[in-house]
Formats: C-alpha cells, structure tokens, sequence
C-alpha cells in the first residue's frame, strides 16, 4: 500500500467519524447517479461521497483532507459539461444538502442562498419578492448556484444581464486549508484590496469551495415579447441582431438551424415546427420593457423596419404564454435531440459577434472537407458572440470512429476561432475536456498567473486537482 493511499485511508475514517452518517456514503447504489453524467462522456469512482449540511461541515471535511494531502472535489448539480464533476478517486462533496434560501433583501436587491440551491430555487425566491435572478440556463431544475458560479455560467441571458460572475456580490466559500471566506456582502461599490470572491467565480472548485453566494437581483420587466424568425442566413441574423438590439430591451437572441429544428421536431414528443413554410436558420428573441403595454408596438415597428429591409422571410410573435414557452422548448432542447443521431464533438466556442457568421461558414467548410458527409449543427447564443458547435456523426458510421476523430476535429475548429480572435470556451469552462487546449492556446503570461494563483492558496494541490492545468 503507497503511503498517500494510507493517507487518504486515514482521512476517509477520520471524516466518518466526524460527521453524522447521514452525510456520508460508500454505498455504490447511492453513489450511481453522482458518478455519471449528461453526457455519457465520464465515469467516475469515489472511496467517499460526502453531503455536508452546513459551512461548518465543509470546512472541518476540508481541515482533514488538507491535513493528509488529499483530494476533493466539488460537486453540484451535476451538469457540467467538461468533466469537471465526476471524480476519478477524489472524496467527492456534494452540495445538494446546503440549499438553503438564507436571506433576501428587496431594497438592496440581494438574495444570500447555499451553493446547492438549485437555480430555479433561487429564481423562485427573487421571484417571491417581486425582482428576478436573471440567470437562465435549460439546465436550471438541476444545476446550481454554487456550481453556476464556478463555471462562470451563461446562458441564454448574457446580452443583457451578463454571466453568473456579474450577478454576484461575493461568495462564501471553504478555501484548501479549511478556513471560511465570508464575502457575502451586498455592497455594490468595495475597494479593499484584490477580490477574493470573483477569483473564486469561474475557478471550477480549483481554489475553494463555495458554500453560499450572495446574488444581485434585478426589476422584473413588466412585459415580455418573445419572436421566432425565419430567414436565409447568419448574415441575416447579424443584420437582424443590429436592427432588434435599438431601444436596450433586448434580453436574448439565439440561432437555430434547419438540422436542429428538423432534430427537435423528430426526436422529442410534442415540439413542432411553428411555422408552415421551411427556413433554413431560425433566431427565437426576447424583448423585455419596464413599461406593460409597450411591447407589442414596438415589435410590429422594429419587424416592419427588418421585413422592409429584406432580412427575414417569416415571423411569429407569440401571442401568449404558452406559445411563448413553445417556442423557447424549440431551443432548449436542441442538446437532447442530437443525442439519438450518434456521435457528436461538441465545441462550445465564442468569437466577437461579427464574427460570428464567418465562425460559422468557415467552420462547416473546413470539418465537411476533412470528413464528408458530418453533419455540423452550429447554435445558441449569436447575440454575445457563443456558439454551440457541435459536429453530428455521418449516417451509418461506426460511433466510436467517428468519435476517434474528435481530436484532429478540435485543432480544425479551434485554429479557426483563434484566427477570429476567439475563445474555446466560452460558458462551459474548461474541467478535464479542454485543459490539452487550454495549455496549447492560452496567453502565457496569463497561465503562469494562473499555476502561481493556484500554488499559492492551495500548495497540495487537493482541490479538484485535474481540472484546467
Ligand atoms: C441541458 C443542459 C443545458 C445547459 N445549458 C447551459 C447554458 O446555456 N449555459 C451554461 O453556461 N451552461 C449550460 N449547461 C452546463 C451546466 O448546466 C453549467 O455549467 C452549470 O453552471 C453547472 O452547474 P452544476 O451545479 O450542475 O455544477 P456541476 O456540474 O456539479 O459542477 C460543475 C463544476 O463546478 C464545480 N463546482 C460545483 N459546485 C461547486 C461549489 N459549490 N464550489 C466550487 N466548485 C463547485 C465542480 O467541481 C465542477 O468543476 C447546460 C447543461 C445541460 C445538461
């Protein structure tokens, strides 16, 4: 037996014998569901599945592993698409048991929860006091607020509110030696030296665990008007983008092409195609006014101005909620319908918005030459510039063929983006799935930073200790 696995041997017993054993699990039918994942991509395997019911929990758990030199790593809801949450022998905790609302505060617009609150909880209780948490993720019944924040997540959002690191105050978080940060503070003006909290927002669990946040909560608008647009082009869409953005009140805007709709409407009951005619891209859009009653005129003026200017074919202003929500369904499932069509590489990139379209056309020509007949699939979120390219298997391949691929795929893709001035990742992180890339591509000085950041606060290296380097 190696001495670290005595010593990892020694800090599982000494957290058994620390916590109540309802917080602890070795019991491999529990453990099934915290060691898969969305994507089928990583299994995973634990000596220790830990739920934690408080801060306090977190830290002692810490102090131990700290102590014998071994490794966690966090886990929330468990969707994170780069590998990031699936331990591969690291003591797993998980913060599905800190889910508390602890507080909310209307006129400092703030609402303090656990990590583990989900982030439709926590949308809720914005909710309940007449303001919104703007975050709006398809994953939002199962993702959480502590893993939002460590992913820095987007979403479909981001144009007007920004990324989960805009929309918190400050964190509290258990750090590699086991000491509590409280940043939970509510101040929106605080010049005290480096930021501790939003070095934590974005670091994927690498330097501490979050155990709570405090979020910024925003108006509710008083009246939302959602469009789905049939047209030709990207090109199309930009220019769509330049003219519906007039007048600040756009809150999303997202492209969907003919395969995704033509996926979604095959491949998940109950969605259909809303209009009768075939388009070959679609861009779904939220309007949102502080106003009620303003909406509905301003969106017949700014589509006239764009139907005018020959940039779209076809319309549909939902007339109610449920054809509102219908039409948002055709966008969030756009990941689950390609599931059934095989193998699929996946990229999750950005490049400046007007570069989108150039992402796009550049991309497909160049993954078609190198393997004919994939079916590239590129969507999402075309107003902040992210695009959801993913790469569908040919028909009648071998999956794992196909899949042995992705590599050489990767380098196609992401040599674009670098030479559009990009990023390969744009909202899901980098976890174990990009570091190869990250090491390839990333600013020198800035990942030198980034490994003395890491050195210095958690010297052991124990805290999700095979993500991004
Ligand atoms: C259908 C679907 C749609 C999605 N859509 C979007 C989208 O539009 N935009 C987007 O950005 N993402 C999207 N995602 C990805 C995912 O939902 C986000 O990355 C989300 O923020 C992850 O939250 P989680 O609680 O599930 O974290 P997990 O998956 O549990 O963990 C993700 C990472 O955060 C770390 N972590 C988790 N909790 C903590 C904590 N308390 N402290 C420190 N580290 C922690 C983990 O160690 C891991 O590295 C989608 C996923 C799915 C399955």
């Amino acid at each position: 037996m190696s001495k670290s696995s005595t010593q990892h041997d020694k800090a599982v017993s000494e957290i058994k014998s620390l916590l109540p054993q309802s917080c602890y699990t070795d019991d491999s039918d529990i453990m099934v569901p915290f060691l898969s994942e969305w994507r089928d991509r990583w299994q995973g395997h634990t000596p220790l599945l830990l739920r934690p019911e408080s801060t306090e929990h977190v830290s002692q758990i810490v102090k131990i592993c700290a102590r014998h030199k071994t490794p966690v790593m966090a886990q929330g809801g468990n969707t994170g698409l780069v590998g990031g949450q699936t331990p591969q022998g690291e003591i797993l905790i998980s913060t599905q048991r800190l889910n508390k609302i602890r507080s909310v505060n209307a006129d400092d617009m703030s609402l303090v929860c656990e990590a583990g609150t989900t982030l439709v909880n926590a949308q809720n209780a914005a909710n309940d006091i007449g303001l919104k948490f703007p975050l709006s993720l398809a994953s939002q019944d199962a993702c959480t607020i502590g893993g939002n924040l460590s992913t820095n997540a987007g979403g479909v959002h981001v144009l007007k509110y920004g990324t989960a690191k805009e929309l918190c105050f400050g964190v509290e978080a258990v750090l590699p030696n086991g000491e509590i940060y409280n940043g939970l503070t509510a101040l929106r003006k605080d010049n005290t030296g480096y930021d501790l909290s939003r070095l934590l927002l974005g670091a994927e669990g690498t330097l501490g665990i979050i155990t709570a946040a405090s979020l910024k909560l925003v108006a509710k608008p008083k009246e939302i008007v959602r469009v789905m647009v049939g047209l030709d082009s990207p090109e199309q869409a930009l220019a769509l983008l330049n003219i519906v953005r007039i007048g600040n009140h756009l809150a999303m805007f997202e492209l969907i092409p003919r395969l995704g709709m033509s996926y979604v409407t095959a491949h998940i009951p109950n969605m259909r195609d809303p209009f009768n005619d075939i388009h070959a891209w679609y861009v779904l859009l939220d309007w949102e006014f502080d106003i009620a009653g303003q909406g509905q005129d301003f969106a017949q003026n700014v589509l006239e101005k764009a139907m005018d200017a020959g940039i779209f074919n076809d319309a549909i202003l939902a007339s109610n909620e449920t054809q509102a929500e219908n039409l948002l369904a055709l966008r969030e499932h756009l990941s689950a319908s390609q599931k059934p069509i095989g193998g699929t590489i996946k990229h999750d990139i950005t490049v400046p918005v007007s570069k989108t379209a150039d992402f796009i056309h550049s991309a497909n020509q160049a993954v078609t030459a190198h393997i004919p007949d994939c079916r590239p699939l590129p969507f999402g979120h075309l107003g902040d510039g992210n695009i959801h390219y993913n790469i569908g298997q040919p028909e009648g391949m071998d999956k794992a063929k196909f899949m042995a691929l992705e590599p050489e795929i990767n380098e196609i893709v992401y040599d674009i983006v670098d030479a559009l001035g990009g990023s390969i990742s744009a909202e899901h992180g980098i976890g174990i799935l990009k570091k190869d890339q990250l090491r390839k591509r990333a600013d020198h000085a800035k990942l030198t930073m980034m490994k003395t950041i890491k050195t210095a606060l958690d010297p052991d290296c124990i805290m999700n200790p095979r993500l991004l380097f």
